[in-house]
């Protein structure tokens, strides 16, 4: 089932100043070839978006795109939006902006919070990639909805067994389509997402 675009949990937003055009700097120059290739987009038949890209800012908060962006072609810093607080076990999230933060966010708190060295998340899907890649790379259960506490919890588990902590991907049996890229920065994370299309 494709669950991409509701949100799971309650989301507090403050229409406010946009992110700075310097910040979203990264996000849009490597969220190109990921829109090129598909790997984030908009499904046509149930008119929604898919892919959700996002950095750590300096302030210890994270930028990410913002809801019902994945058709835009090249989205700028109105398009985004700034998580400044999120609690994973109360399934509560703070964003600021001129738009609410993608209906992912609280999956990519979680992924920030296993490791001060991840400062980039990328969520794309990919029908081929997905069915190629199940069980194959490290894989969160199936029985495991996403954006809620207990995939947070899934993630620690992959984090400390699999490779997942070397190579930055997963991929998530709970949600079609649905993979996972992390990284140092946008840069890495992203070329590990691409990558995995070289040898599709
Ligand atoms: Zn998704």
């Amino acid at each position: 089932m494709i669950d991409e675009g509701y949100i799971k949990f309650a989301l507090e937003w403050i229409d406010s100043a946009p992110p700075t055009a310097d910040e979203v700097a990264q996000l849009r120059e490597w969220r190109r070839p990921l829109y090129a290739a598909g790997l984030i987009g908009h499904y046509a038949e149930l008119n929604i978006g898919y892919g959700n890209i996002s950095v750590r800012s300096r302030d210890g908060h994270f930028i990410i795109s913002g809801t019902q962006t994945g058709h835009l072609e090249d989205p700028d810093e109105q398009h985004y939006a700034r998580v400044t607080d999120y609690d994973i076990a109360a399934n509560r999230v703070r964003c600021e902006g001129r738009i609410r933060a993608s209906s992912e966010s609280m999956t990519h708190a979680a992924l920030y919070e296993l490791d001060p060295n991840i400062n980039a998340v990328v969520h794309v899907h990919s029908a081929p990639l997905w069915r190629k890649l199940l069980n194959v790379r490290p894989t969160t259960a199936a029985s495991v909805a996403y954006g809620t506490p207990a995939m947070a919890e899934e993630f620690r588990r992959l984090y400390r067994e699999t490779v997942f902590a070397v190579d930055g991907i997963a991929i998530m049996a709970g949600h079609d389509e649905g993979i996972i890229g992390t990284g140092h920065g946008m840069a890495e994370a992203s070329e590990r997402i691409l990558g995995l299309c070289d040898d599709r």
